[in-house]
């Protein structure tokens, strides 16, 4: 595994691999690298000749406040857990690399509508640091797939769109989520999470799995076993930010004949902002 700091490199090595008709997978990642990463890069491996995984704690996808600073980093184990995995390249920049003139003036991608709700409504700019740093990133590795974990649905569905607005020739590929023995969708942010509440967590998935059964025997009565799944979060100390019934495709409201739907929440659980989603198809 060759480890690359600069964006020029990369652009050389890529082309190189072109010239000899390799084709290219891309895994996007901020590092601190769990099973759900790990899986990802599997399925990286298994569509294209040559791997790249991208760590970048990227600041512009940060709001004032949230946890850019104190965000898990572990980049030596990280490296040796994709040398274990036989990536080609792990592709780590600094800063100045990927925003050569600062964070203050550059130039931002913005996905309109589908960026502004849910996590947008609550992380305003959220998803346009999001689009610009992938787009950056598309750019310098030129992969033919790019691959993201469903458990950000909501970026997924925000990075397709920007790659099929900006006429970007890689395929976007979304994967299911990974999850803990009792359900706890992996995420680095875990790390945040004392033991008690490590053992309150799993409630969050519960939860999409019971709205899940509801929505089953009947879409209408959504609204009302919200209410009620509400509260129970919020009896075990949770803050839930969001928790939402939505058309799968576009997390436009679903119309009375959808068949298609993802119900997703933000629960703020001590320091921790933990997002999960449960896709239901009718
Ligand atoms: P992050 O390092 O959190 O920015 O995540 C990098 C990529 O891994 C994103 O595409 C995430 O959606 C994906 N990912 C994170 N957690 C999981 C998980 N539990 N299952 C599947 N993919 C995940």
């Amino acid at each position: 595994m060759e480890s690359i700091e600069e964006v020029i490199k990369l652009n050389r090595v890529v082309s190189e691999w072109k010239a000899n008709n390799n084709t290219i997978a891309l895994v996007p990642t901020m590092g601190s690298l769990h099973s759900g990463h790990i899986y990802l890069i599997k399925e990286a491996k298994k569509l294209a000749s040559k791997t790249v995984v991208s760590i970048f704690v990227n600041p512009i996808q940060f709001g004032k406040g949230e946890d850019y600073q104190s965000y898990p980093s572990s980049i030596e184990l990280d490296k040796k857990k994709l040398e274990k995995e036989e990536v080609d390249i792990v592709f780590a920049p600094d800063l100045k690399q990927l925003y050569p003139m600062g964070t203050d003036t550059d130039t931002r991608i913005t996905v309109p509508q589908i960026s502004e709700i849910l996590c947008g409504q609550h992380r305003p700019g959220h998803f346009s640091g999001v689009a610009t740093v992938v787009a950056k990133l598309l750019l310098t590795c030129k992969p033919g797939f790019a691959l993201f974990g469903k458990k950000d649905y909501q970026q997924y569905l925000v990075i397709k769109r920007m790659v099929s607005d900006l006429l970007i020739p890689t395929s976007i590929i979304g994967l299911p989520t990974q999850r803990e023995k009792d359900g706890l969708a992996l995420s680095s942010r875990n790390k945040y999470l004392s033991e008690v509440e490590r053992k309150i967590a799993p409630k969050i998935y519960l939860s999409l799995q019971k709205a899940s059964e509801i929505i089953c025997a009947g879409v209408s009565n959504f609204n009302n076993a919200k209410k009620a799944l509400i509260v129970e979060l919020e009896a075990y100390g949770m803050k839930v930010e969001y928790f939402e019934l939505r058309r799968a495709a576009d997390l436009a409201l679903p119309t009375d004949d959808e068949k298609s739907f993802v119900i997703l929440i933000a629960v703020w659980l001590g320091k921790a902002r933990l997002i999960d989603n449960i896709i239901i198809e009718l």
